[in-house]
């Protein structure tokens, strides 16, 4: 049977700084020995990610010894920007500047941030190596069966069908208990807060699909991440004649901010955020 980790044909390996696209970056380094040639691996940086999200890429970058290619969304060509863990943004910025550009905030029915700030950037970085046709490796276990299901009846991502998309966790059958037990008997984590498998603080820190009350409780945790969102909500956009929010079904981030402060407990730890790419 076909080892699915093994690279035999140009692949970009989309490492989102969860667990699970670490433990996939790490699965394709033993089936080949390490980088295949014609291989990149990539972190897409949207400016909203913790800290500690980045000193893991950096981490598994150095323990690894694998090259990983820091990418950033950019409003001028080529549309994007390579930098590494010095100069990588932390104020949101190429956020910023999508939505500034778009004159939109994204929100659960147009979102377009994934697809621009992550893979469009991917996409623009790996045409620029001169690749037109390549696999992309997604870090979406057997047990993310929704997921599994769309992307395999897509065949490839919302940007492009140059590339062809691979889940090498899924085909393996790889769920989130072999992911925790790998990161268990690892000398380094994530240091991120995670409850039943999911890193609630992962991707950009108060995304909007993560549910209500986990925006509440990461908002009560560390109340200066809030200032970022209240400020996009109140920037004076062309789409938006009063109020826009990146949700119109619940409350904005200020009154969010404003409910954690007084609200003790406020955890709906049974929800589950919306899926995208932007992934573990
Ligand atoms: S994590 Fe959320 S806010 Fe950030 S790019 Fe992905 S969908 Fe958008």
């Amino acid at each position: 049977m076909r080892d699915p980790f093994k690279i035999d044909q140009p692949t970009c390996i989309s490492f989102s700084a969860g667990r699970t696209s670490a433990y996939m970056l790490w699965r394709v380094l033993q089936a080949n020995a390490g980088r295949p040639i014609d291989t990149v691996v990539c972190f897409a940086n949207t400016g909203k990610e913790v800290e500690a999200t980045l000193r893991f890429v950096r981490e598994c970058s150095i323990r690894w010894q694998v090259p990983i290619q820091w990418l950033e969304y950019r409003d001028a060509l080529p549309g994007f920007a390579v930098v590494d863990f010095a100069s990588a943004s932390r104020q949101g910025e190429p956020f910023e500047a999508l939505i500034r550009k778009r004159q939109y905030l994204p929100n659960p029915v147009a979102r377009g941030c994934t697809t621009s700030l992550k893979i469009r950037a991917m996409h623009k970085f790996v045409r620029s190596l001169g690749w037109t046709d390549w696999d992309q490796f997604i870090g979406i276990r057997a047990d993310e069966q929704r997921r599994v299901a769309k992307i395999r009846t897509r065949g490839h991502s919302t940007e492009s069908s140059r590339e062809t998309m691979c889940m090498p966790l899924a085909e393996a059958g790889v769920s989130v208990r072999e992911v925790t037990a790998f990161w268990q008997a690892q000398p380094f984590d994530l240091e991120l807060l995670t409850v039943n498998g999911r890193t609630l603080e992962g991707n950009c820190d108060l995304c909007f699909l993560k549910p209500q009350g986990q925006r509440l409780a990461l908002i009560k945790a560390k109340p200066g991440s809030a200032v970022w969102w209240i400020r996009m909500e109140s920037l004076n956009l062309a789409s938006k004649p009063s109020g826009a929010r990146f949700r119109n079904d619940g409350p904005t981030y200020a009154d969010l901010a404003r409910f954690a402060a007084h609200q003790r407990d406020m955890f709906d730890s049974d929800k589950e955020s919306i899926a995208c790419f932007c992934g573990d």
